[in-house]
């Protein structure tokens, strides 16, 4: 193994398989954050109860089998918005928090921006306020920039710590938004999300003024499973210096999440 130290704040355990999984790891990635996400639109809300289940009891274990320790984020995706009842999925969320493995609420946040997901982001966001509990807020592919511009105020509203806050998918078009907002920055590189090297320029541009941390957003679909790596790779040749290495590669989720 090589540089057994990196954290990738964001994948999808529940789409990949354990040959993906062996890989990360062989290419130092040692930790990571699996968000709770549900690829249709769940009838019931009892639904999430049993993915949060999975991660926890048996996804954890599975991947410690591989050598990646294993964190989660439990949270109603935008677009896994359960058709009913979704107070039972928050109740779940809210005891869940105390358990070991589970470090944030996630993914949360808008796809459409539309009442409903208006509403059950800032039911998240209240319960992570509450709870002083980290949250991971996703952004879309599609009108990142506009989404983004109707996300921040929910977040102002709520007046939760930004410290505790990491926005998502972050990229080229919304970086500049989020410029000392005080909100940590999650730049996802994967296939038409980020190439590793506008990633490892935006770290250099951004991180004077902002935590940002790297991920893939792994599962599901085609994925470059190892681009937290690349991107990494990428800084070391460009030049970055040791402690910038040290906060994006690891540190910076260390103390987001306390992991
Ligand atoms: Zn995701």
């Amino acid at each position: 193994m090589v540089n057994v130290m990196y954290i990738d704040t964001h994948i999808h355990v529940d789409g990949m398989s354990e040959d993906e999984l062996r890989y990360m790891v062989s290419n130092g990635i040692d930790r990571a954050i699996t968000c709770a996400y549900y690829p249709i639109e769940p009838r019931y809300p009892q639904t999430f109860l049993d993915l949060f289940t999975r991660l926890i009891d048996y996804d954890v274990p599975k991947a410690r089998e591989w050598g990646l320790t294993l964190y989660v984020a439990i949270g109603i995706h935008p677009r896994s918005i359960s058709k009913t009842g979704y107070e039972l999925i928050i109740d779940a969320m809210k005891s869940l928090s105390e358990h070991e493995v589970v470090v944030a609420f996630g993914e949360t946040g808008l796809q459409l921006a539309s009442d409903k997901e208006i509403n059950i982001l800032q039911t998240q966001l209240e319960l992570a306020n509450e709870l002083e509990f980290p949250i991971i807020v996703h952004t879309p592919s599609a009108n990142k920039r506009e989404i983004t511009e109707k996300t921040l105020p929910l977040l102002d509203k709520t007046r939760i710590n930004p410290k505790l806050v990491v926005i998502d998918h972050v990229n080229d078009e919304t970086i500049s938004i989020m410029d000392e907002s005080g909100y940590n920055i999650g730049l996802t590189v994967q296939y038409g999300k980020l190439t590793p090297e506008i990633a490892a320029e935006l770290v250099i541009q951004y991180s004077d003024n902002n935590e940002i941390v790297l991920n893939s957003d792994n599962g599901f679909r085609k994925c470059d499973i190892a681009s937290v790596t690349k991107t990494i790779n990428i800084l070391k040749s460009l030049g970055a210096d040791k402690s910038l290495l040290e906060r994006v590669s690891h540190k910076n989720a260390e103390n987001i999440f306390k992991i």
